[in-house]
């Protein structure tokens, strides 16, 4: 048997009846939806929450057969019912369209129904959802949804050197996790898509920057000039269409004491800053006195001439590009007019994934700009920087490499 279900009718009388009806066996948690979109909401919103959806058919605004259609991409993986008076024809084109989706319709109450039938799809609905508890995917994505509500996130810290003198200037946060009873911590390519899935980037990007910047707090005494180290974050362009995204980043600032000037922003190119909302935000956060920063330039779709109409205060190279710098002249020429570019609209430049001793001297032997890859440091957890920098500058003071 089941304890909560979502039903999803335009009519109230009919929704009321079976809504008595499922509390009369039992199922305690019951939320009604009045349309199919409303239903899409709830479920990408909490997909674990319900292990039975009963839908009608005929609906204005979004029919059952929509519903059908894209339940399984809010990632709900319990059973589905429908409720309908309509004929055959169109249940078994119902059947049909769950068959393709990977839906797993149990059965279909027909208007007026008994409540024998009722009792036959819950049991029904208890296997289904017993099933997909034991299958490794729903636990997994389960757990990581709660580990995140839980804040079990860790920050990673990766320094950022300037070229010419080695000193730290910045540090990137980049989020891991670690569920309760796992061994090793998850990286973020393998958790980000399900957390977009699952509609949760904004509450991990808020929870990884309150965190990051308490744990920060805590070591900074051990770092030398830390009050002027700038902090990155980064955020997905999507993430850009959200009106408050720029207000919260400053409040978490503000209860954290970190100066907002010294944040930046990292947005990557992969996809196109496309809408005049997202770069309406962008010019927002950049108003609220934060840095902005374009990510993994040269993978994406920005071109140099586009740089200049946003209002960005930082160019990522990408890693490609500084891989075999020293060696590659179309990626020298692209640095060059970069660096060029950066003096000329005061513009901070990062190469990134500087990995090799020979990609480090190459760059440091060019204008000004801030370098990090694992040649430099590894992402490590904030009470590991401060020994992290302690060698670091030893290594500089002894070789005399400093310029
Ligand atoms: P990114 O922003 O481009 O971050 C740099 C990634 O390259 C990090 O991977 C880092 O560990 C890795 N890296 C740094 N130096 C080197 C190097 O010398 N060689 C190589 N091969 N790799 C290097 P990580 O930590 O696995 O993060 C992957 C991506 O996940 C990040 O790419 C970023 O786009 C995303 N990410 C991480 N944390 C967050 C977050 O809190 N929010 C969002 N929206 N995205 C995040
Ligand atoms: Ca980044
Ligand atoms: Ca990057």
């Amino acid at each position: 048997m089941i304890a909560s279900a979502l039903i999803v009718d335009d009519s109230a009388s009919q929704l009321s009846i079976l809504e008595a009806q499922l509390a009369d066996l039992g199922v305690h948690t019951l939320v009604k939806a009045r349309d199919g979109k409303e239903a899409l909401e709830l479920l990408n919103h909490q997909p674990y929450r319900f292990q039975l959806v009963v839908t009608d058919l005929k609906m204005p605004v979004m029919d059952g057969m929509q519903l059908i259609e894209s339940i399984s991409d809010t990632g709900y993986v319990g059973a589905v019912a429908i409720y309908s008076s309509l004929e055959n024809r169109v249940v078994k084109l119902a059947i049909d369209l769950a068959r393709e989706h990977q839906v797993h319709l149990i059965g279909n109450l027909t208007k007026p129904f008994e409540a024998e039938h009722l009792l036959s799809l819950l049991e029904r609905a208890g296997r289904i959802h017993a099933m997909a508890m034991c299958s490794g995917q729903f636990s997994k994505q389960k757990v990581l949804i709660e580990s995140i509500e839980k804040g079990l996130i860790t920050p990673y810290f990766q320094p950022q050197v300037d070229s010419h003198t080695l000193e730290l200037v910045g540090l990137e946060i980049l989020c891991r996790i670690k569920a309760p009873g796992e061994m090793e911590f998850l990286r973020p390519e393998l958790f980000i898509p399900i957390v977009e899935k699952h509609g949760l980037m904004d509450l991990l990007t808020y929870k990884t920057l309150e965190q990051a910047l308490s744990d920060f707090s805590n070591v900074k005494s051990d770092i030398p000039g830390s009050e002027n180290l700038n902090i990155s974050l980064n955020v997905l362009p999507q993430q850009l269409t959200n009106d408050k995204l720029p207000e919260m980043i400053a409040t978490i600032c503000d209860l954290a004491e970190f100066p907002k000037e010294r944040l930046i922003i990292e947005i990557t190119e992969g996809q196109a800053l496309d809408t005049t909302k997202k770069i309406m935000t962008l010019e927002r956060l950049r108003i609220a006195g934060f840095g902005v920063s374009l990510d993994d330039f040269g993978t994406g779709f920005t071109n140099m001439g586009q740089i200049r109409q946003y209002p960005f205060t930082e160019i990522k190279i990408d890693r490609s590009m500084i891989q075999n710098i020293y060696d590659d002249r179309v990626s020298q020429v692209i640095l060059n007019t970069m660096l060029e570019l950066s003096d000329n609209f005061d513009l901070n430049i990062v190469a990134e994934g500087v990995e090799k001793e020979a990609e480090f001297n190459y760059l440091g032997s060019k204008g000004r700009m801030t370098l990090q890859g694992y040649l430099i440091s590894r992402p490590k957890p904030a009470e590991e920087l401060g020994r992290w920098y302690s060698a670091w500058l030893r290594q500089f003071k002894q070789s005399g490499t400093s310029s």
